[in-house]
């Protein structure tokens, strides 16, 4: 399969690794939004959260826990952003699974909560919530 991530795991393709487990690497992201921008991913292909099954992903959340705790230890970070994108619309790039791991400073000028907060009407919130939770499963 032609998937970036899979060639990474394979070890077709170089990267950093941090973490080398049964079902879960993690290594260093090659565009790092901040020091010590890392991604956390499955080794079985998966394309989004909704196609990873439960036990992957469970592994998966785990290893974040870890590599989130090292890289505040390691770096002296302040905060952890935690980021994880399904499909185009979403800005997901990489179609294989991964988690972010993006260690924060104050005032580091990086802004991922800059999305529009506005008072919302609770009637349509409600509205949706109630949408949403016709389809849990
Ligand atoms: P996303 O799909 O969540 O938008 O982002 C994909 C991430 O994977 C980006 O942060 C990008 O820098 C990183 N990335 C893409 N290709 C490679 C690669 O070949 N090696 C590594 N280490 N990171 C990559
Ligand atoms: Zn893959």
């Amino acid at each position: 399969m032609d998937c970036i991530f899979c060639k990474i795991i394979d070890g077709e393709v170089p990267a950093v690794k941090v973490l080398d487990e049964e079902l879960v690497i993690a290594f260093m992201d090659i565009n790092p939004s901040s020091k010590g921008h890392m991604l956390v991913v499955p080794k079985n292909h998966a394309e989004n959260i909704f196609e990873i099954p439960e036990s992957d992903l469970a592994a998966t959340v785990k290893a974040v826990k870890r590599c989130a705790k090292a890289a505040k230890e390691a770096l002296n970070a302040e905060g952890i952003t935690i980021l994880q994108l399904n499909g185009k619309a979403s800005d997901q790039i990489v179609p294989h699974l991964h988690i972010h791991i993006i260690p924060r400073w104050k005032n580091d000028g990086l802004s991922m909560s800059n999305w529009e907060m506005k008072q919302g009407d609770m009637e349509k919130i409600k509205n949706i919530a109630r949408k949403v939770k016709e389809h849990l499963s």
